[in-house]
């Protein structure tokens, strides 16, 4: 791709039009959380251009929670969130239920 000026997510690549919000969003959700335990959310958008029509997409956020904070990567920076701690060697449980059926305890 060729690398023009890397312009605000939410300026047409176009026509340069600055577009107030996008027109749809949705969030990705990393499977696998980062080495501190974090889930990345990627917070994908779709804007439209209202003077040329142009419609593109992009990544209008990113937020990593899990842990003791919560960081939102956004136009404006990344803003860190703590959030109420917990006691140190509680860690982020999630927990699995892999039983199958009829699996019954042995002795
Ligand atoms: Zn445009």
């Amino acid at each position: 791709m060729p690398k023009k000026s890397k312009g605000a997510i939410d300026v047409c690549p176009t026509c340069g039009n600055k577009v107030d919000k996008p027109t749809k969003t949705w969030q990705l959700v990393a499977p696998l959380p980062d080495a501190q335990g974090r889930i990345t959310i990627t917070v994908m958008g779709v804007y439209e251009c209202d003077k040329c029509g142009n419609r593109w997409k992009g990544v209008v956020s990113k937020i990593k929670a899990g842990g003791t904070s919560v960081e939102v990567e956004g136009k404006k920076g990344t803003k860190k969130i703590e959030t109420a701690p917990r006691s140190k060697d509680e860690g982020y449980v999630i927990e699995l239920n892999l039983e199958e059926g009829e699996e019954d305890e042995e002795e």
